[in-house]
């Protein structure tokens, strides 16, 4: 893997009909650590030839592919697991370098994605029709999920290992080909696991991947041989992908922007809980699309404020690659002007600034884009840190007397991706998961996104589509079930009457 050995010196590569190649466009994007905006290397925008050649080869390969036996499938996706495993560290010290985040959170980053890859092995039995013997007098029906052709998949900047993974091995062992458009901002590490794909015997023109920004995904959305887009991102964009695509005749599912609670009872376990928050708020710098954003504190619970700021005191804030840091640096200098411009808006709505981030200084890294934990009290619903999806390590509180008030409160939200509760109590718990209008529900659990044999279920504005990534979902969104009604004349069988009825006999 030679993107491994000096990262200063890479350009991305296309992924096309099998070969990794360098585009032939004039237009480079600089790729830039987030910690100390060093240039450490560059992403073309592919031309509109270098897509249709990426899309033309998998179009191409799917003819062979949706014929090659699910074993030798899935076998490539035992392969590739093991090689993810060996490599986890060098793909990890590459994200880390390109993202910003921990090395700790990058291979979590990679390691969640691992599970997905392990669970397409087990394609096997996910991929089974189902059968009725005799639904009428010598009729049986049955079903096949069929692949649907090139798929495409285009990923956000958060997760350059995790969100790839979500897309490209499911559609892949599910009998597709597929192009993939990962974010410009970071692509080195989402091409590692790329590599790995390819030395782990994926066929020329089975993966595909283009570089670039609207231009790229826009024909992604119109080709006629993409039959399905996956999307992850913010929520303008992925709007578009999906009325784009969707306008084009391609089933889509759009995963966008969020604005998770966690509503605190007062009878929670209150140590284990706000560990919990601060790790939730403040890890990963805020960019994780299931980071918490708001702490509803519910009734006596507010008297945990002041212990839950002092825990955000001591979180370090440094670079990636350095031990013991808790905080990271944001993608970019612009994320980080949108973060510090959102955070003065709490200041002049009149919410109280109970932690300030915004002029941590970093020794040895003066440049990074650094942001410290920052904590608002007393914010309604009607300000912009709160109406808004941060993406930063910026903590909103609400108190509220009840749980009736943090249901409604929540429930008001548009977004709905996920949402979790701290409490002692199964009783209070079961009302919350049952009245709470969110995709995916954390009991004292205040991250729940779910492991790869459920699918990732986000809700309502955080998601435009109906089935969700990875798992079981996945598999529904990358086949097309054809129902097969069959019958079988034995040779002595006697011509019967002519049936104009419907109904089979
Ligand atoms: P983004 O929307 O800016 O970019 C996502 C992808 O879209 C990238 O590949 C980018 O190149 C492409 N793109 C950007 N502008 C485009 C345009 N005008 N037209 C067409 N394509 C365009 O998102 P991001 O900043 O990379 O990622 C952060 C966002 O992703 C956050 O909003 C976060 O909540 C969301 N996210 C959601 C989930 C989820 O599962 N719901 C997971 C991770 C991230």
């Amino acid at each position: 893997m030679n993107t491994m050995t000096n990262i200063q010196t890479i350009t991305a590569k296309l992924l096309i009909n099998g070969q990794f190649v360098e585009s032939t466009t004039s237009e480079w994007q600089d790729i830039i650590n987030p910690a100390t905006q060093e240039v450490v290397g560059r992403v073309p925008m592919a031309t509109p030839d270098e897509v249709e050649a990426a899309i033309n080869a998998a179009q191409d390969a799917f003819k062979s592919w949706r014929l090659t036996p699910i074993q030798a499938r899935m076998r490539i996706m035992l392969k590739l697991q093991d090689l993810i495993r060996d490599n986890m560290k060098e793909i990890a010290h590459v994200l880390t370098t390109e993202q910003g985040k921990t090395l700790a959170d990058a291979e979590g980053d990679i390691q969640r994605g691992l599970e997905v890859v392990e669970h397409a092995c087990s394609i096997g039995t996910l991929q089974m029709g189902e059968y009725a013997e005799g639904v009428a007098r010598g009729v049986d029906t049955y079903t096949l999920q069929q692949p649907l052709g090139v798929c495409a998949g285009i990923t956000p900047f958060n997760f350059p290992a995790m969100i790839p993974l979500w897309m490209f091995p499911m559609a892949i062992v599910c009998g597709n080909t597929f192009v993939l458009k990962p974010s410009e901002q970071d692509p080195l590490s989402t091409m590692m696991l790329v590599e790995l794909a390819v030395q782990a015997g994926i066929p020329a023109g089975i993966l595909n991947v283009v570089h670039g920004g609207k231009d790229v995904v826009d024909r992604l959305c119109t080709h006629q041989y993409i039959k399905a887009v996956s999307f992850v991102g913010s929520t303008a964009v992925g709007t578009h992908v999906y009325n784009l695509a969707g306008q084009h005749g391609k089933r889509v599912q759009s995963m966008m922007g969020a604005k998770n609670h966690v509503a605190v009872m007062p009878d929670a376990n209150k140590e284990q809980t706000l560990n919990a928050l601060v790790g939730a708020a403040f890890g990963a710098a805020g960019q994780r699309c299931m980071a918490l954003s708001v702490a509803v504190m519910v009734g006596e619970s507010k008297n945990w404020i002041h212990d839950l700021v002092e825990k955000a005191k001591m979180l370090s804030v440094n670079a990636g690659h350095e031990p013991n840091t808790d905080i990271g640096p944001v993608i970019s200098k612009r994320a980080k002007a949108r973060v510090v411009e959102l955070i003065n808006s709490g200041v002049e709505e009149g919410a109280e600034l109970l932690l300030d981030g915004r002029d941590v200084e970093v020794k040895g890294y003066e440049n990074g884009n650094f942001v410290g934990a920052t904590i608002f009290n007393h914010v309604s619903t009607d300000m912009r840190i709160y109406k808004e999806e941060i993406f930063g390590p910026v903590l909103s509180i609400i108190c509220v007397d009840t749980l009736e008030e943090a249901i409604e409160l929540i429930n008001a939200n548009p977004f709905g991706n996920g949402v979790g509760l701290f409490t002692q109590s199964g009783a209070t718990a079961r009302t919350f998961q049952n009245m709470i209008d969110i995709g995916q529900v954390g009991i004292n659990i205040p991250i729940p996104v779910p492991v790869p044999f459920f699918s990732f279920t986000g809700s309502r504005g955080s998601k435009l589509g109906d089935l969700g990534p990875y798992g079981k979902q996945a598999v529904q969104f990358y086949t097309q079930t054809k129902t097969i009604t069959s019958r079988w004349f034995e040779d002595t069988q006697e011509a019967g009457e002519v049936n104009t009825t419907i109904s089979l006999r």
